[in-house]
């Protein structure tokens, strides 16, 4: 097989694939309908649920034909008790999309909201708790994808069940990349896409959960059709099918993405991150970069910098003279600081990092932007 131009992409997701994946999509034409085609989807299921080490007894997933805000749209409108309310454990831009959600279903929440470069207190999570019986669902996001902070997920998640909620995490860029169990980590439901840590395509977005709570969901207020969780387990149950159609070929590519991902090993997949990582931060530290979060609270997977005080520097120009040479830098997404990210997922290893910071430095050089750079 030819083999493709070799892209290297920092941004969040998409991430870089290989071409095993890329061929993997084309296949013979088929009805997604064949018994054949639900028979790749069960292995794919139970795969989903051994990535975060779920015992297949108590732990399935459901999977959806779109981008990954589907599942926090999923979670949030279909395991919501009656008469109860969500409380989101918001530190950034995605645990916003989820209040942004509760809004436009009109369903009672609160959001509790803490700065975008701190960890969220532990003892104000407790007392939300403690003084407001009726929440019945706490969400949160593993790793903020517009600052690279991890969230202490295990210690929101003994709490909320202390108090009797269900605890929903969007692990959409640590799944599949930073380790997860599940049970230990006091996960009722995660989530993830197909394009990011499994370094698939995008089209397909699944939930791994707690099967007994998706059964008592059945009895919660419907809010969606297509997007309601009961409802499509209940058909991949009974039929092994989605209920409408499935995206095939990001379908086959996941199922050769997951190969890839067992043979490399759970370990070693995230050694080689943090390999690209350090590599990141080490080429930004030598150009004098600061960053928004303080290294002892990030991920390890996505690094985000402050543009410097030069007012010779564009991000739009050394975006583009980097795109041109095959490497994409992603602009942030923090309304208080102008940043720029620059992520470890993907296909991608070490030397891929050193050949970028060789064509990074030359955009600086080209556009006059002094290095090391200059803050005020
Ligand atoms: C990428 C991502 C999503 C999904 O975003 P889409 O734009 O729908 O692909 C959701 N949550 C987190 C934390 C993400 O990183």
């Amino acid at each position: 097989m030819e083999s493709i131009k070799r892209n290297i992409l920092l941004n969040p997701g998409p991430s870089t694939t290989t071409d095993s994946v890329k061929y993997s999509q084309v296949v013979p034409d088929i009805c997604p309908r064949e018994k054949e085609f639900a028979s790749l989807m069960k292995g794919l299921r139970e795969d989903l649920v051994k990535i975060v080490h779920g015992d297949l007894n108590k732990y399935t997933s459901v999977l959806f034909c779109g981008s990954g805000t589907i599942n926090i749209d999923v979670c949030i409108n279909s395991l919501l008790p009656e008469g109860k309310k969500v409380l989101v454990v918001n530190n950034g831009a995605y645990s916003t999309r989820a209040v942004e959600i509760c809004q436009y279903y009109g369903l009672p929440h609160i959001n509790l909201a803490f700065p975008v470069d701190q960890r969220p207190d532990l003892t104000l999570v407790e007392e939300t708790l403690k003084n407001n019986p009726d929440i019945g669902l706490v969400h949160t996001t593993h790793n903020e994808t517009g600052t690279g902070i991890l969230n202490p997920i295990r210690e929101i998640g003994a709490l909320a069940h202390k108090y009797g909620a269900f605890f929903t995490v969007d692990t959409t860029s640590t799944y599949a990349m930073r380790p997860i169990n599940i049970e230990e980590d006091n996960i009722d439901f995660c989530m993830a896409s197909a394009q990011k840590g499994l370094m698939a395509f995008t089209g397909l977005s699944f939930v791994v959960g707690n099967r007994s709570i998706i059964e008592q969901s059945k009895q919660f207020p419907k809010r969606s059709f297509y997007c309601n969780l009961y409802l499509q387990y209940e058909y991949f149950e009974k039929t092994g099918e989605m209920h409408f159609t499935p995206p095939v070929q990001t379908i086959y590519a996941t199922i050769q993405a997951l190969k890839e991902y067992w043979k490399e090993g759970e370990q070693a997949k995230w050694a080689r991150h943090t390999r690209v990582f350090n590599a990141i931060n080490e080429g930004l530290d030598e150009l004098g970069f600061k960053q928004v979060i303080k290294p002892e609270w990030r991920t390890g997977l996505v690094s985000s910098a402050i543009y410097p005080d030069d007012p010779n520097w564009s991000f739009e120009k050394i975006h583009d003279y980097c795109y041109e040479r095959g490497f994409t830098i992603y602009p942030g997404k923090i309304s208080t600081t102008n940043t720029f990210r620059l992520c470890a997922l993907g296909a991608i290893d070490a030397p891929d990092i050193k050949d970028f910071f060789v064509v990074f430095k030359e955009a600086l050089k080209t556009y006059g932007v002094s290095v090391p750079v200059k803050y005020n």
